[in-house]
């Protein structure tokens, strides 16, 4: 089908247009040019059109089985949790948790709600959970079991792991149920940054047509030899081996020059001569790396790191979060073929984490004007750590929480979310607006992404 799209286009200008048939953009020029040119296409108006808008970092596989837990957040009483597993349409294991009960439980309650299925959910504390009959009795718990009180359903500690043992892992339908999450809020493309097991991929293979977004992949560690790297198709491009140079702030495990508040200075995962060593076999294969790097110290490790490595050609390195930066490592940064994967969104709940856990140093934190002074930025939200929430990006990027100087403007940061992220993918003909490229596009009214074209299908965002 042959669209004429007019508005403001992000990088053009106020009355322009973009001309797409099929799936690539054919022309780009002033609006008035356009329509004389293309007197039959079908027309809309919108205020402003973007490339197709990207999720630079998330692991669809985790976002989509989050999704289909219970979220029984800030319920007390036993009979309300009860009704939302009996009110569950799906069949299979329930699972869920966030609850926090005034009251002892009664196991009955849950058997009858379950009508059949087994139902697991989670105390908010994670030390405890509520069973039914079917639940236990898979695990092999019995009401002999010490950290079992089977009238009530009760399971504490040590026991909670039996019922892990037993309960379904995130499969294929996860997946596509986090991949459709983003493409219902307007996403055209994800980048999964493999906490996914290795044969996540093969789900996304055996049906890489249907991809309801352009998928960049990364195999972990060790599971990426024998596995072709490139295009499936025209949706799912496995790009990249991820590594861990370090752990996370939230438990003080990324690594760090200095101590915590508290102290430790986090520590290495995989060592930085590991990552050498298996990188540049990855490399020879065809395999860009994305290495996850948190504290100052596995930043500025990995960034020393890419310095010595070989780049394949428009296939950059990408450092994935580079949270933590000191004035000292900047220039480490000052260099090609390399580019920042960070989550603005983040902000929003680390700031305090920042504050407390390393007080005076609030500036080394996502420095996002501070790294987009050398390298290309690439924008995500590392789903299910955080909600998929593009406006809510945009805006921990444009106005930050803890140094308002590493603020960036707003041009900046929906580039982050649209060609940078495309540049972090080795997509040359994506996230930009120009004759050739994909026509993978984001549509905005009133500041709000409100349609995405996607494979130069139109589709409405859901609210
Ligand atoms: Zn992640």
């Amino acid at each position: 089908m042959a669209v004429l799209i007019l508005g403001e286009v992000f990088g053009y200008g106020k009355e322009f247009g973009v001309y797409f048939e099929g799936n690539r953009i054919r022309e780009v020029g002033p609006a008035g040019d356009l329509l004389a040119r293309y007197p039959t296409a079908r027309r809309l108006r919108v205020e402003r059109i973007t490339p197709g808008i990207a999720d630079a970092h998330a692991h669809p596989l985790f976002y989509g089985a989050e999704k289909k837990r219970l979220s029984l957040a800030g319920l007390t009483d036993p009979r309300e949790v009860a009704a939302r597993v009996a009110a569950y349409p799906e069949p299979g294991w329930v699972m869920g948790g966030g609850f926090l009960f005034d009251r002892c439980p009664d196991r009955a309650l849950l058997d009858a709600a379950g009508r059949g299925r087994p139902v697991y959910l989670k105390s908010r504390d994670l030390h405890a959970a509520w069973a039914n009959e079917a639940a236990l009795k898979a695990a092999g718990l019995s009401p002999e079991d010490p950290w079992v009180d089977w009238e009530a359903g009760w399971v504490v500690e040590r026991a909670l792991a039996r019922l892990e043992a037993v309960a379904p892992r995130p499969g294929s339908e996860d997946l596509w149920r986090g991949l459709w999450a983003f493409a219902r809020r307007g996403y055209t493309a994800v980048h999964a940054l493999a906490y996914e097991p290795p044969e996540a991929l093969s789900w996304a293979e055996a049906r890489a047509g249907e991809l309801p977004v352009r998928l960049w992949w990364a195999l972990p560690r060790g599971s990426w030899r024998g596995v072709r790297p490139g295009w499936r198709g025209e949706r799912l491009f496995v790009g990249g081996v991820k590594f861990f140079a370090d752990g996370a702030l939230g438990p003080a495990t990324a690594w760090m020059h200095t101590p915590y508040q508290g102290g430790g200075k986090g520590t290495p995962v995989d060592p930085l001569e590991e990552i050498e060593a298996e990188g540049r076999e990855a490399l020879a294969a065809g395999f860009t790396l994305a290495v996850h790097a948190i504290g100052t110290r596995a930043v500025a490790g990995v960034l020393s790191l890419f310095k010595r490595l070989p780049r394949l050609p428009g296939r950059p390195l990408r450092i994935e979060h580079l949270q933590h930066l000191r004035d000292e490592d900047a220039l480490l940064l000052s260099q090609e073929g390399v580019v920042a994967s960070m989550q603005p969104v983040h902000l929003a709940e680390d700031a305090e984490l920042v504050r407390r856990r390393l007080p005076g140093r609030e500036h080394e934190a996502f420095r996002f004007a501070t790294v987009a002074r050398y390298l290309p930025l690439a924008f995500g939200s590392d789903a299910p750590v955080a909600e998929p929430d593009l406006i809510a990006s945009l805006r921990e990027a444009t106005r930050h929480r803890l140094s308002p100087e590493e603020s960036l403007g707003f041009e900046a940061a929906l580039l982050a979310h649209t060609r940078g992220a495309a540049l972090a993918a080795g997509w040359e003909d994506y996230g930009r607006i120009a004759p050739g490229a994909w026509a993978d596009l984001g549509f905005f009214e009133d500041g709000r992404l409100v349609a995405r074209v996607f494979d130069g299908v139109l589709e409405d965002v859901e609210a």
